[in-house]
């Protein structure tokens, strides 16, 4: 694997807010598009939002997706899917259990894991992050590199938002700025 280095100039526009990238690459009509599709399913404001960000959700496929009205939903939540995926697997997936600590210690992992039940230490061979690397940093004894690391990251708040207008008080069929 070849390690590249240095600043690409010509992907420096990606750092601006994906309003400015519009207006600088006259593709404002797009903000329109994606408004919905973006800011309503809570993944920020496009004067907010750095154009990369944007970018990397609506890559081309998810576009089309979008246009297509292809969307799948799970009427039982995801849990549902391991619940039942778990009655074919090996190892089936614990569920309802919550990690509170995790100590690496002679090549093994110590994970104390908190149910109904109370709290009890298993002991692993391997370990999988799948939760947020500053919440993992929190129970796990994250070393200097990686408290480092994982503190780095910035979170945006997720909020979605259902609204029914009163009777007479309809907005707008058609949104009169990128902020509405
Ligand atoms: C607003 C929004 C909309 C999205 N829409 C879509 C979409 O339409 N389609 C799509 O494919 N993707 C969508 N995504 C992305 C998708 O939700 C994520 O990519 C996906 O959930 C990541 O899965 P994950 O398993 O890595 O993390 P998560 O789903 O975040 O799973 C991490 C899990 O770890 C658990 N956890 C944390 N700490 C502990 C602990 N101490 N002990 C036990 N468990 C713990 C959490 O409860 C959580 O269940 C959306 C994301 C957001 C924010």
């Amino acid at each position: 694997m070849k390690r590249i280095q240095g600043e690409n100039p010509n992907l420096k526009d990606l750092c601006l807010p994906f309003t400015q990238f519009c207006k600088l690459n006259k593709i404002e009509t797009v903000m329109r598009i994606w408004i919905g599709p973006f800011t309503s399913f809570g993944y920020g404001y496009f004067d907010e939002m750095p154009a990369a960000y944007v970018l990397k959700y609506f890559d081309v496929e998810t576009t089309l997706e979008f246009i297509a009205m292809r969307l799948w939903t799970w009427k039982e939540g995801t849990e549902y899917i391991w619940a039942n995926l778990n009655e074919a697997i090996k190892h089936p997936a614990i569920l309802k259990i919550e990690v509170v600590k995790v100590v690496r210690k002679n090549g093994k992992i110590h994970v104390t894991v908190k149910d109904e039940k109370g709290e009890r230490t298993e002991v692993y061979d391997k370990l999988i992050v799948t939760t947020p690397l500053d919440l993992f940093a929190q129970i796990a004894d994250a070393d200097e590199e990686e408290k480092d690391l994982f503190f780095k990251i910035v979170h945006e708040k997720y909020i979605s938002m259902a609204c029914r207008p009163l009777k007479g008080q309809n907005p707008p069929s058609t949104p009169t700025s990128s902020t509405t």
